[in-house]
């Protein structure tokens, strides 16, 4: 299988080069060249199988021509080495609980997966490969961890300084080895953009091996595709099933479209957002619009400009009637999370993360506005890695995870930085 770039001025690319490049050369987004359709036989048989199945028959229909099916076995039964429980919360609503992985978010499942590719890649070469990966939160843990220790292979984190939770930032701060974690004055806009211009950097690309590990990597994105399989697997098959994901860059989002595609028979994707509400308001007016993010509780969703909404325009032919019958959205404010975070204990004992609180809250309004009978949401975090914001909200104290308080009990180690590319630049060459 070829990758194209979603900007179409480079030519074809192999999985191997779309996954050790992350961006193409053109700037755009790398998706597959074709969507392998998966069957009714496929569907029919799905509920009867685990996760670590499904997910390795998803990846050999996508993989399979340029990795040998075993190896792509080992590499899902590594990357999900946890349960992902579909979870009751109320009637018609059901959590997709994705956070039981080492750093407690769904991020893991992506950075895993990718960790694991890029390794079978890079095995036979003798220079060191330098992951670079922005983060409003979720992805440096989740990225650091899932690299951590592997050999042939560097792990620079760039993160927003004073706007990511204490538990988060422990969780790629305290690690060592091959990870360094750079805090950067400025925003997670800011990381991102730094990321970006290195990448384009062909003079520094000249010298050092750089590649990206955030969700415009395509081994990011693609894996979280599994996940959509497994919980339609779980869901009751009486009725129609619609899907609502708490979006930032939009790579969750996007893994469920493709999922679709293949002929995941979920009837419709929510897109729920804090109150970056960029992609509602495409939505709503066919404008896209990128503006500077705004901090909020939910802050792994705080995206001005998400990266996949290439990939979406690109998926739909930039087709606005297609894109707004497939998706919907909804954003919500601090103040609404909190009260959604409030009711939805009250009513129903499930504590929701302010990420998983706005999916939760779309389902419900859409499942009621739609006569749609069920659907799935997808809880991003556990709670406790919020537990500042959920503690408050709830008036309560929320037991901390175990995986989570060994991370809290680290030392920090971070090299400060500035928001100009030049100071980037020379640390990267040093
Ligand atoms: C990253 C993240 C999101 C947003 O996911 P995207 O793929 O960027 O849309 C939502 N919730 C949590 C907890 C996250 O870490």
């Amino acid at each position: 299988m070829k990758y194209y770039s979603t900007n179409k001025q480079v030519p074809l690319s192999t999985l191997k080069d779309a996954v050790l490049k992350g961006l193409a050369d053109d700037n755009g987004l790398y998706m597959p060249e074709r969507i392998p359709q998966l069957g009714g036989d496929f569907f029919a048989a799905l509920h009867a199988k685990t996760l670590q199945e499904i997910a390795s028959e998803v990846a050999v229909a996508l993989f399979g021509e340029d990795i040998p099916a075993a190896t792509l076995r080992d590499i899902v039964h590594g990357a999900l080495n946890f349960d992902i429980p579909l979870v009751k919360v109320a009637d018609n609503r059901y959590s997709l609980e994705l956070f039981h992985g080492p750093t407690m978010a769904f991020k893991d499942v992506g950075a895993r997966f990718l960790a694991r590719m890029m390794q079978h890649f890079t095995r036979n070469e003798s220079v060191e490969t330098n992951v670079l990966a922005a983060t409003s939160g979720d992805t440096g843990s989740a990225v650091a961890n899932g690299f951590l220790g592997i050999e042939g292979i560097t792990v620079t984190i760039l993160y927003p300084k004073g706007l990511v939770s204490k538990i988060q930032e422990s969780q790629f701060t305290t690690l060592g080895q091959n990870v360094c974690a750079l805090e950067v004055e400025g925003t997670f806009d800011d990381c991102q953009r730094l990321v970006k211009q290195a990448f384009l950097d062909k003079e520094l690309n000249a010298q050092r091996k750089l590649t990206s590990a955030n969700s415009i990597n395509l081994a990011r994105f693609i894996p979280q595709a599994f996940y959509y399989f497994w919980a339609w697997a779980q869901m009751p098959k009486d009725c129609e099933v619609v899907a609502s994901v708490p979006s930032g860059n939009f790579g969750n989002l996007m893994a469920g479209l493709l999922a679709m595609r293949m002929g995941l028979p979920v009837k419709h994707f929510i897109a729920a957002n804090n109150a970056n509400d960029i992609f509602l308001k495409y939505l709503q007016t066919a404008k896209f619009s990128p503006r500077p993010s705004i901090a909020t509780i939910a802050n792994a969703m705080d995206v001005g400009n998400p990266s996949n909404f290439a990939r979406i325009m690109d998926l739909y032919g930039s087709n606005y009637a297609s894109v707004t019958a497939d998706i919907s959205g909804y954003s919500y404010s601090d103040a609404q999370i909190r009260e959604v975070i409030k009711r939805t204990f009250t009513e129903t004992g499930y504590t929701l993360d302010p990420h998983g609180a706005c999916a939760c809250e779309a389902l419900r309004e859409y499942l009621e506005t739609n006569k749609t009978p069920k659907g799935f949401f997808l809880e991003t975090a556990h709670p406790a890695k919020f537990k500042e914001t959920v503690d408050d909200i709830l008036e309560a104290d929320i037991a901390v995870p175990e995986k989570l308080q060994a991370f809290m009990s680290g030392k920090k180690q971070t090299v400060g930085m500035s928001i100009r590319y030049e100071d980037f630049r020379d640390f990267l060459l040093k």
